[in-house]
Protein backbone atom coordinates (compact mmCIF):
# COMPACT_ATOMS: atom_id res chain seq x y z
CA UNK A 1 0.00 0.00 0.00
CA UNK A 2 1.57 3.58 -0.63
CA UNK A 3 0.13 6.75 1.45
CA UNK A 4 -0.20 10.48 0.29
CA UNK A 5 2.66 11.69 2.43
CA UNK A 6 5.64 10.81 4.94
CA UNK A 7 7.09 13.98 6.65
CA UNK A 8 10.56 12.99 7.64
CA UNK A 9 13.68 13.58 10.18
CA UNK A 10 11.54 16.33 11.97
CA UNK A 11 11.45 17.17 15.79
CA UNK A 12 7.96 16.25 16.28
CA UNK A 13 5.89 17.74 19.32
CA UNK A 14 2.93 16.19 21.45
CA UNK A 15 1.58 17.56 24.89
CA UNK A 16 3.74 15.11 26.39
CA UNK A 17 7.14 14.67 24.57
CA UNK A 18 9.31 15.54 21.59
CA UNK A 19 11.04 13.05 19.62
CA UNK A 20 12.67 12.78 16.34
CA UNK A 21 10.87 10.79 13.83
CA UNK A 22 8.47 10.63 10.88
CA UNK A 23 4.72 11.02 10.50
CA UNK A 24 2.41 9.50 7.75
CA UNK A 25 -0.42 11.25 6.12
CA UNK A 26 -2.82 9.53 3.52
CA UNK A 27 -6.11 10.99 2.74
CA UNK A 28 -6.02 13.79 5.09
CA UNK A 29 -5.67 11.61 8.06
CA UNK A 30 -2.38 10.80 10.36
CA UNK A 31 -2.31 6.91 10.13
CA UNK A 32 1.52 6.28 11.16
CA UNK A 33 3.77 7.99 13.76
CA UNK A 34 7.36 6.60 14.71
CA UNK A 35 10.54 5.80 12.85
CA UNK A 36 11.32 5.90 9.00
CA UNK A 37 12.03 2.40 9.46
CA UNK A 38 7.98 1.96 10.47
CA UNK A 39 6.52 4.27 7.88
CA UNK A 40 4.81 2.69 4.73
CA UNK A 41 5.92 3.96 1.00
CA UNK A 42 4.53 7.06 0.60
CA UNK A 43 3.92 9.09 -2.49
CA UNK A 44 5.73 12.37 -1.60
CA UNK A 45 8.29 12.64 1.16
CA UNK A 46 8.58 15.95 2.96
CA UNK A 47 12.64 16.57 4.70
CA UNK A 48 11.79 18.07 7.54
CA UNK A 49 15.16 17.90 9.38
CA UNK A 50 16.00 20.79 11.43
CA UNK A 51 12.18 21.38 11.91
CA UNK A 52 9.39 21.43 14.77
CA UNK A 53 6.92 19.24 13.63
CA UNK A 54 3.58 20.22 15.34
CA UNK A 55 -0.13 20.06 15.55
CA UNK A 56 -1.98 23.04 13.75
CA UNK A 57 -2.57 25.91 16.36
CA UNK A 58 -6.06 26.08 17.78
CA UNK A 59 -7.58 29.43 18.06
CA UNK A 60 -11.00 29.04 19.98
CA UNK A 61 -11.28 33.06 20.53
CA UNK A 62 -11.11 34.55 17.06
CA UNK A 63 -13.85 37.62 15.64
CA UNK A 64 -14.17 37.52 11.74
CA UNK A 65 -16.93 39.47 9.66
CA UNK A 66 -19.31 41.20 12.04
CA UNK A 67 -19.91 44.07 13.99
CA UNK A 68 -16.51 43.80 16.13
CA UNK A 69 -14.20 42.28 13.02
CA UNK A 70 -13.45 44.16 9.81
CA UNK A 71 -11.91 40.84 8.11
CA UNK A 72 -14.01 38.66 5.75
CA UNK A 73 -13.34 34.46 6.43
CA UNK A 74 -10.54 35.06 3.72
CA UNK A 75 -8.26 37.19 5.03
CA UNK A 76 -8.69 36.35 8.34
CA UNK A 77 -8.28 32.54 7.77
CA UNK A 78 -5.49 33.54 5.71
CA UNK A 79 -3.70 35.48 7.98
CA UNK A 80 -4.34 32.25 10.39
CA UNK A 81 -2.74 29.45 7.80
CA UNK A 82 0.19 32.01 7.42
CA UNK A 83 0.25 31.56 11.34
CA UNK A 84 0.45 27.87 11.57
CA UNK A 85 -3.50 27.96 13.20
CA UNK A 86 -5.44 24.91 11.10
CA UNK A 87 -8.66 25.75 13.10
CA UNK A 88 -10.51 28.62 14.98
CA UNK A 89 -13.31 29.22 16.34
CA UNK A 90 -15.55 32.52 15.54
CA UNK A 91 -18.59 33.81 17.20
CA UNK A 92 -21.94 33.70 16.12
CA UNK A 93 -24.60 36.55 17.48
CA UNK A 94 -27.82 36.71 18.00
CA UNK A 95 -28.84 40.28 16.36
CA UNK A 96 -29.86 43.54 19.23
CA UNK A 97 -30.83 46.76 18.32
CA UNK A 98 -29.83 50.04 19.55
CA UNK A 99 -28.24 53.09 18.23
CA UNK A 100 -24.44 51.36 17.93
CA UNK A 101 -25.87 48.29 17.08
CA UNK A 102 -25.27 47.12 13.42
CA UNK A 103 -28.51 45.41 13.60
CA UNK A 104 -32.18 46.70 13.01
CA UNK A 105 -34.06 43.92 13.77
CA UNK A 106 -34.28 41.56 16.54
CA UNK A 107 -33.64 37.99 15.46
CA UNK A 108 -33.03 34.65 16.74
CA UNK A 109 -29.12 33.27 17.52
CA UNK A 110 -29.64 30.84 14.43
CA UNK A 111 -29.94 33.57 12.15
CA UNK A 112 -26.66 34.73 13.64
CA UNK A 113 -25.31 31.38 12.79
CA UNK A 114 -26.74 30.78 9.14
CA UNK A 115 -24.85 34.26 8.87
CA UNK A 116 -22.04 32.92 9.54
CA UNK A 117 -22.41 30.08 7.72
CA UNK A 118 -22.89 31.60 4.07
CA UNK A 119 -19.99 34.26 4.73
CA UNK A 120 -17.28 31.70 5.52
CA UNK A 121 -17.59 29.83 2.06
CA UNK A 122 -14.02 31.16 1.14
CA UNK A 123 -12.50 29.76 4.29
CA UNK A 124 -8.78 28.34 4.45
CA UNK A 125 -8.81 26.36 7.36
CA UNK A 126 -11.45 24.66 9.47
CA UNK A 127 -13.83 26.50 12.32
CA UNK A 128 -15.85 26.02 14.47
CA UNK A 129 -18.53 29.09 16.12
CA UNK A 130 -19.72 29.56 19.01
CA UNK A 131 -22.85 31.05 20.06
CA UNK A 132 -23.00 34.74 21.07
CA UNK A 133 -25.52 36.23 23.47
CA UNK A 134 -26.47 39.51 23.34
CA UNK A 135 -30.00 39.97 24.81
CA UNK A 136 -31.88 38.92 27.77
CA UNK A 137 -34.74 37.41 26.06
CA UNK A 138 -35.85 33.93 27.44
CA UNK A 139 -37.20 32.88 23.73
CA UNK A 140 -33.36 32.04 22.99
CA UNK A 141 -33.48 29.25 25.89
CA UNK A 142 -35.90 27.34 23.27
CA UNK A 143 -32.76 27.56 20.91
CA UNK A 144 -30.19 25.83 22.79
CA UNK A 145 -30.87 22.17 22.41
CA UNK A 146 -30.76 22.63 18.79
CA UNK A 147 -27.70 24.91 18.24
CA UNK A 148 -25.64 22.28 20.78
CA UNK A 149 -27.10 19.11 18.56
CA UNK A 150 -25.82 21.36 15.47
CA UNK A 151 -22.36 21.47 17.07
CA UNK A 152 -22.45 24.96 18.73
CA UNK A 153 -21.45 23.47 21.95
CA UNK A 154 -20.14 26.77 23.78
CA UNK A 155 -21.68 30.30 24.12
CA UNK A 156 -20.35 33.14 25.05
CA UNK A 157 -21.99 36.09 26.95
CA UNK A 158 -20.53 39.69 28.34
CA UNK A 159 -20.48 41.45 31.55
CA UNK A 160 -20.18 44.58 30.11
CA UNK A 161 -20.86 46.56 26.94
CA UNK A 162 -23.98 47.17 26.35
CA UNK A 163 -25.20 44.29 24.99
CA UNK A 164 -24.12 43.47 28.63
CA UNK A 165 -25.94 40.77 30.62
CA UNK A 166 -26.91 40.91 33.98
CA UNK A 167 -25.71 38.59 36.48
CA UNK A 168 -29.30 37.12 36.87
CA UNK A 169 -29.74 36.17 33.56
CA UNK A 170 -26.28 34.47 33.16
CA UNK A 171 -27.51 32.35 35.94
CA UNK A 172 -30.06 31.42 33.97
CA UNK A 173 -28.22 30.20 30.55
CA UNK A 174 -25.52 28.72 32.81
CA UNK A 175 -28.35 26.40 34.34
CA UNK A 176 -29.17 25.43 30.57
CA UNK A 177 -26.16 24.84 29.64
CA UNK A 178 -25.19 22.73 32.40
CA UNK A 179 -28.25 20.51 31.40
CA UNK A 180 -27.19 19.92 27.50
CA UNK A 181 -23.37 19.98 28.99
CA UNK A 182 -22.44 22.48 26.95
CA UNK A 183 -19.49 25.46 28.04
CA UNK A 184 -20.52 29.10 29.02
CA UNK A 185 -17.88 31.62 27.75
CA UNK A 186 -17.81 34.81 29.57
CA UNK A 187 -16.02 38.33 29.09
CA UNK A 188 -15.69 39.70 32.47
CA UNK A 189 -15.32 43.30 33.23
CA UNK A 190 -17.70 45.30 35.83
CA UNK A 191 -19.14 47.91 33.71
CA UNK A 192 -20.06 50.26 35.80
CA UNK A 193 -16.37 50.29 37.60
CA UNK A 194 -15.23 51.05 33.82
CA UNK A 195 -17.30 52.99 32.39
CA UNK A 196 -17.30 55.36 35.64
CA UNK A 197 -13.60 55.72 35.22
CA UNK A 198 -13.84 56.11 31.26
CA UNK A 199 -16.13 58.83 32.10
CA UNK A 200 -14.00 60.75 34.85
CA UNK A 201 -11.19 60.62 32.36
CA UNK A 202 -13.26 62.07 29.78
CA UNK A 203 -14.48 64.77 31.67
CA UNK A 204 -11.03 65.85 33.01
CA UNK A 205 -10.20 65.84 29.03
CA UNK A 206 -7.48 63.04 29.64
CA UNK A 207 -7.46 62.25 26.09
CA UNK A 208 -3.44 60.77 26.07
CA UNK A 209 -4.06 56.76 25.49
CA UNK A 210 -2.28 55.98 28.11
CA UNK A 211 -4.98 56.52 29.99
CA UNK A 212 -6.73 53.45 28.70
CA UNK A 213 -5.85 50.74 30.36
CA UNK A 214 -6.48 52.74 34.39
CA UNK A 215 -9.80 53.22 32.74
CA UNK A 216 -10.28 49.24 32.56
CA UNK A 217 -7.94 48.34 35.66
CA UNK A 218 -7.59 44.40 36.89
CA UNK A 219 -9.80 44.94 40.32
CA UNK A 220 -12.29 45.54 37.52
CA UNK A 221 -11.90 42.26 35.76
CA UNK A 222 -11.54 39.95 39.05
CA UNK A 223 -14.82 41.70 40.29
CA UNK A 224 -16.88 40.21 36.91
CA UNK A 225 -14.12 37.44 37.00
CA UNK A 226 -15.67 36.07 40.30
CA UNK A 227 -18.63 36.70 40.08
CA UNK A 228 -19.07 34.96 37.02
CA UNK A 229 -17.34 31.55 37.77
CA UNK A 230 -19.09 31.40 40.98
CA UNK A 231 -22.19 31.18 39.54
CA UNK A 232 -20.65 28.57 37.22
CA UNK A 233 -19.25 26.96 40.31
CA UNK A 234 -22.89 26.89 42.22
CA UNK A 235 -25.18 26.69 39.04
CA UNK A 236 -22.48 23.40 38.26
CA UNK A 237 -22.23 24.51 34.72
CA UNK A 238 -18.29 24.12 32.54
CA UNK A 239 -16.66 27.51 32.13
CA UNK A 240 -14.35 29.00 30.34
CA UNK A 241 -13.34 32.43 30.91
CA UNK A 242 -11.55 34.13 28.14
CA UNK A 243 -8.76 36.61 27.77
CA UNK A 244 -7.48 36.56 31.37
CA UNK A 245 -5.40 39.58 31.39
CA UNK A 246 -4.24 40.10 34.56
CA UNK A 247 -2.76 37.62 38.30
CA UNK A 248 -6.20 39.67 40.10
CA UNK A 249 -8.56 37.97 37.45
CA UNK A 250 -6.54 34.77 37.30
CA UNK A 251 -6.66 34.34 40.91
CA UNK A 252 -9.87 35.26 41.11
CA UNK A 253 -10.80 31.74 38.76
CA UNK A 254 -8.13 29.74 40.78
CA UNK A 255 -10.41 30.28 43.46
CA UNK A 256 -13.35 28.41 41.98
CA UNK A 257 -10.92 25.66 40.57
CA UNK A 258 -11.01 23.44 43.96
CA UNK A 259 -13.06 20.42 42.27
CA UNK A 260 -10.75 20.88 38.82
CA UNK A 261 -13.46 20.27 36.07
CA UNK A 262 -15.45 22.86 36.11
CA UNK A 263 -14.01 26.12 35.60
CA UNK A 264 -10.81 26.94 32.64
CA UNK A 265 -9.29 29.71 31.65
CA UNK A 266 -7.65 31.37 28.70
CA UNK A 267 -5.22 34.15 28.44
CA UNK A 268 -3.91 35.81 25.32
CA UNK A 269 -0.85 36.01 23.71
CA UNK A 270 -0.30 39.74 23.80
CA UNK A 271 -0.84 39.55 28.06
CA UNK A 272 1.91 37.73 28.03
CA UNK A 273 4.32 39.28 25.96
CA UNK A 274 3.48 43.27 26.15
CA UNK A 275 2.86 45.91 28.82
CA UNK A 276 0.90 48.87 28.53
CA UNK A 277 4.04 50.58 27.39
CA UNK A 278 2.42 50.06 24.11
CA UNK A 279 -0.14 52.34 24.64
CA UNK A 280 2.51 55.01 24.84
CA UNK A 281 4.34 53.63 21.74
CA UNK A 282 1.02 52.73 20.09
CA UNK A 283 -1.36 55.46 20.99
CA UNK A 284 -5.11 53.64 20.67
CA UNK A 285 -3.80 51.06 17.97
CA UNK A 286 -3.77 48.12 20.94
CA UNK A 287 -6.86 49.16 22.13
CA UNK A 288 -8.24 46.22 23.51
CA UNK A 289 -10.70 45.29 26.92
CA UNK A 290 -9.71 43.96 29.29
CA UNK A 291 -6.42 45.93 28.15
CA UNK A 292 -2.74 45.14 27.94
CA UNK A 293 -1.40 45.41 31.67
CA UNK A 294 2.30 44.92 33.33
CA UNK A 295 5.47 42.86 33.47
CA UNK A 296 4.09 41.29 36.51
CA UNK A 297 0.70 40.40 34.75
CA UNK A 298 2.94 39.08 32.05
CA UNK A 299 4.59 37.04 34.80
CA UNK A 300 1.85 36.00 36.53
CA UNK A 301 0.03 34.54 33.56
CA UNK A 302 2.84 32.14 32.50
CA UNK A 303 2.60 31.05 36.58
CA UNK A 304 -1.09 30.22 35.90
CA UNK A 305 -0.21 28.81 32.31
CA UNK A 306 2.26 25.95 34.34
CA UNK A 307 -0.43 25.56 37.00
CA UNK A 308 -3.47 25.01 35.24
CA UNK A 309 -5.60 27.65 36.04
CA UNK A 310 -4.83 29.29 32.53
CA UNK A 311 -5.15 26.48 29.95
CA UNK A 312 -5.14 27.90 26.62
CA UNK A 313 -3.40 30.91 24.88
CA UNK A 314 -5.83 32.58 22.12
CA UNK A 315 -5.85 35.78 19.73
CA UNK A 316 -8.85 37.23 20.55
CA UNK A 317 -8.76 38.44 16.94
CA UNK A 318 -10.13 41.61 15.80
CA UNK A 319 -9.39 43.05 12.33
CA UNK A 320 -9.23 46.83 12.55
CA UNK A 321 -7.54 49.79 10.81
CA UNK A 322 -5.51 52.61 11.69
CA UNK A 323 -8.08 55.04 10.32
CA UNK A 324 -10.69 53.92 12.34
CA UNK A 325 -8.55 53.26 15.23
CA UNK A 326 -6.98 57.00 15.24
CA UNK A 327 -9.70 59.27 14.22
CA UNK A 328 -11.32 59.86 17.24
CA UNK A 329 -10.78 59.80 20.97
CA UNK A 330 -9.54 56.47 22.50
CA UNK A 331 -12.83 56.21 24.13
CA UNK A 332 -14.40 56.22 21.38
CA UNK A 333 -12.32 54.40 18.90
CA UNK A 334 -13.51 50.80 18.24
CA UNK A 335 -12.04 48.12 20.30
CA UNK A 336 -9.19 44.80 19.04
CA UNK A 337 -6.62 44.09 17.74
CA UNK A 338 -5.26 41.28 15.19
CA UNK A 339 -3.13 38.52 16.32
CA UNK A 340 -3.80 35.14 14.11
CA UNK A 341 -0.14 35.42 11.76
CA UNK A 342 1.59 36.15 14.79
CA UNK A 343 0.46 34.44 17.68
CA UNK A 344 2.57 31.19 17.57
CA UNK A 345 6.02 32.60 16.41
CA UNK A 346 5.46 35.54 18.85
CA UNK A 347 4.28 33.29 21.83
CA UNK A 348 6.87 30.42 21.02
CA UNK A 349 9.46 33.25 21.15
CA UNK A 350 8.08 34.70 24.63
CA UNK A 351 7.72 31.13 26.06
CA UNK A 352 10.21 28.60 24.92
CA UNK A 353 13.06 31.20 23.64
CA UNK A 354 13.43 33.96 26.40
CA UNK A 355 11.44 31.67 29.73
CA UNK A 356 12.88 28.03 28.74
CA UNK A 357 9.65 26.73 28.60
CA UNK A 358 9.52 23.39 26.55
CA UNK A 359 7.64 22.79 23.21
CA UNK A 360 4.92 20.22 24.94
CA UNK A 361 3.95 23.37 27.07
CA UNK A 362 3.72 25.38 23.81
CA UNK A 363 1.50 22.41 22.30
CA UNK A 364 -0.54 22.25 25.45
CA UNK A 365 -1.52 25.34 25.89
CA UNK A 366 -1.62 26.56 21.80
CA UNK A 367 -3.41 22.88 20.25
CA UNK A 368 -4.21 20.29 22.68
CA UNK A 369 -6.05 22.26 25.64
CA UNK A 370 -7.94 24.43 23.31
CA UNK A 371 -9.34 21.30 21.27
CA UNK A 372 -9.97 19.17 24.22
CA UNK A 373 -12.14 21.94 25.89
CA UNK A 374 -14.56 22.78 23.03
CA UNK A 375 -15.38 19.29 21.49
CA UNK A 376 -12.60 18.81 19.04
CA UNK A 377 -11.00 15.62 18.85
CA UNK A 378 -9.69 15.65 15.86
CA UNK A 379 -7.51 18.83 15.92
CA UNK A 380 -4.59 19.64 18.21
CA UNK A 381 -3.35 16.43 18.12
CA UNK A 382 -0.93 14.22 16.33
CA UNK A 383 -2.41 11.03 17.06
CA UNK A 384 -2.62 8.49 14.28
CA UNK A 385 -6.57 8.54 13.46
CA UNK A 386 -7.20 12.03 13.60
CA UNK A 387 -6.66 15.10 10.63
CA UNK A 388 -3.43 15.79 9.37
CA UNK A 389 -3.56 19.47 10.78
CA UNK A 390 0.59 20.06 10.51
CA UNK A 391 2.87 22.65 11.19
CA UNK A 392 6.22 22.83 10.26
CA UNK A 393 8.24 25.08 12.23
CA UNK A 394 11.90 26.44 11.86
CA UNK A 395 12.99 27.47 15.33
CA UNK A 396 15.86 28.94 14.54
CA UNK A 397 15.27 31.96 11.52
CA UNK A 398 14.91 35.08 12.56
CA UNK A 399 12.88 37.31 11.33
CA UNK A 400 11.04 41.25 11.98
CA UNK A 401 7.63 41.56 12.33
CA UNK A 402 5.32 43.85 10.08
CA UNK A 403 2.14 44.54 9.02
CA UNK A 404 3.75 44.62 5.30
CA UNK A 405 3.15 40.82 5.44
CA UNK A 406 -0.52 41.29 7.00
CA UNK A 407 -3.00 38.79 5.04
CA UNK A 408 -5.75 40.73 7.54
CA UNK A 409 -7.21 43.80 6.14
CA UNK A 410 -5.46 44.94 9.69
CA UNK A 411 -2.94 47.71 8.60
CA UNK A 412 -1.07 47.95 11.50
CA UNK A 413 -0.11 44.30 14.03
CA UNK A 414 0.53 45.34 18.01
CA UNK A 415 4.07 43.14 17.66
CA UNK A 416 5.64 45.67 14.47
CA UNK A 417 9.26 45.57 14.65
CA UNK A 418 9.47 42.79 17.03
CA UNK A 419 11.74 40.36 16.06
CA UNK A 420 11.29 37.00 16.68
CA UNK A 421 13.45 33.28 16.21
CA UNK A 422 11.21 30.31 15.13
CA UNK A 423 8.97 31.05 11.63
CA UNK A 424 5.80 29.02 10.27
CA UNK A 425 7.65 27.72 7.59
CA UNK A 426 4.31 25.17 6.09
CA UNK A 427 1.22 24.68 7.16
CA UNK A 428 -1.10 21.64 6.36
CA UNK A 429 -4.67 21.29 6.89
CA UNK A 430 -6.11 17.60 6.85
CA UNK A 431 -2.87 16.89 4.44
CA UNK A 432 -3.41 19.60 2.28
CA UNK A 433 -0.39 22.35 2.26
CA UNK A 434 -2.43 25.53 2.83
CA UNK A 435 0.35 27.94 3.20
CA UNK A 436 3.97 27.14 2.76
CA UNK A 437 6.86 30.35 3.19
CA UNK A 438 4.85 33.07 3.82
CA UNK A 439 2.64 32.45 0.98
CA UNK A 440 -1.07 31.03 1.03
CA UNK A 441 -1.62 28.29 -1.21
CA UNK A 442 -4.95 26.59 -0.12
CA UNK A 443 -7.89 27.44 -2.14
CA UNK A 444 -10.33 29.29 -0.34
CA UNK A 445 -13.31 27.35 0.65
CA UNK A 446 -11.37 23.84 1.43
CA UNK A 447 -11.80 25.02 5.48
CA UNK A 448 -14.89 23.78 6.49
CA UNK A 449 -16.87 24.58 9.52
CA UNK A 450 -16.39 21.81 12.27
CA UNK A 451 -19.59 20.80 14.35
CA UNK A 452 -18.23 20.22 17.91
CA UNK A 453 -19.00 17.27 20.50
CA UNK A 454 -20.20 18.53 23.47
CA UNK A 455 -16.46 18.63 25.93
CA UNK A 456 -16.01 16.29 28.58
CA UNK A 457 -13.94 18.06 31.00
CA UNK A 458 -13.48 15.28 33.75
CA UNK A 459 -10.94 13.47 31.66
CA UNK A 460 -7.75 14.70 31.80
ZN1 LIG B 1 -13.02 38.60 21.87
Amino acid sequence: MTIDTVIHGGMLVTPDSTFEGDLAVDDGTIVSVGTEQAMPDAEETIDASGLIVMPGVVDPHVHIDDHVSLDTYETATSAAALGGVTTLIDFAWQSYVSEDSPWDEEKPLRDGVERKKKNSDQAVIDFGLHGGILREDPDLFDELADLVDSGITSFKMYTTYEFGLSNGFIREVFERLRDLNAVGVAHTEDDSVCESLTSEFQAADRDDPTWLPAARPDYAEAMAADDIARLAQETGTKYYGIHTSCQKAAEALARYQDDGSLIRGETCTHYTTLTKDIYRELGSLPKIAPPIRTDDDNDAMFEYLQNGTLSVVSTDHVAQTRERKENSKWWEDPFGANGLQTSLPVFHDEAVNKRGLSYPFLVQVMCAKPAQTFGLPNKGTLEPGTDADIVLFDPNETYTISARHNASVADYTIYDGREVTGKVTRTYLRGELVASEGEIVGKPGYGKFVRRERPVWNED
